[in-house]
């Protein structure tokens, strides 16, 4: 199985996710951690992305879209992927569909996690992470509302997009998601 996890910051993705691979045997490809990753690494890429990480701002298209290529060709990602955090923007999806494209392996599935934004607020200001500030945190909300809000249109035409409500108990939203997959797995059997 190949997914697109959707959402906004705040929204569960990361447990959830964990979850879904766990069940599904698929590799969990989150760009923020490879991004935290290279940052704590204190690369050349890690360096450069820190500047909009930092503000709450969505990294430039080219700097990910080289990282997701890489880790993408891969072998462990034939047995399917989990994509979570990306993609983000418009042109991130484009070049995606082409990759995928270029590799025979389109997408099954994009999985959107919905939460309103009062109870984002809430959890995100529970978090603690360095870019849970909460100046930052208005920040991500806006990179959310703006330039990846609008991806959900794009995949609703493909006829790709599921949209799971967010708000429960981490098993109560396992569940829903796992009744959305088990359906498209259905589908494409
Ligand atoms: P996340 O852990 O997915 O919330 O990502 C943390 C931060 O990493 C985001 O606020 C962005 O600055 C950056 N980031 C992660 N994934 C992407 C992406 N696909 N495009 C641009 N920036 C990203």
């Amino acid at each position: 199985m190949r997914l697109v996890f959707i959402g906004p910051p705040g929204a569960g993705k990361g447990t959830q996710a964990a979850l879904i691979i766990q069940r599904y045997n698929v590799v969990h490809l989150s760009t923020g951690d490879m991004l935290r990753a290279a940052r704590d690494a204190q690369t050349e890429i890690g360096r450069k992305a820190d500047e909009y990480m930092s503000r709450g701002q969505l990294v430039p298209d080219d700097i990910i879209l080289a990282i997701v290529e890489e880790r993408l060709s891969q072998p462990d990602c034939s047995r399917g992927f989990l994509l979570d955090g990306f993609p983000r923007t418009i042109p991130q999806a484009e070049a995606l569909d082409q990759m995928l494209a270029a590799r025979g392996t389109p997408l099954d599935v994009v999985l959107e996690l919905q939460v309103p934004e009062e109870e984002l607020f809430r959890r995100l200001a529970g978090r603690g992470r360095a870019d849970d500030s909460p100046e930052v945190i208005r920040q991500r909300l806006v990179a959310y509302r703006n330039q990846t809000k609008p991806l959900l249109d794009y995949y609703g035409k493909t006829g790709l997009l599921r949209s799971v409500d967010g708000v429960g108990t981490v098993d109560e939203v396992f569940e829903r998601i796992i009744g959305v997959l088990e359906a498209v797995a259905a589908k494409n059997r």
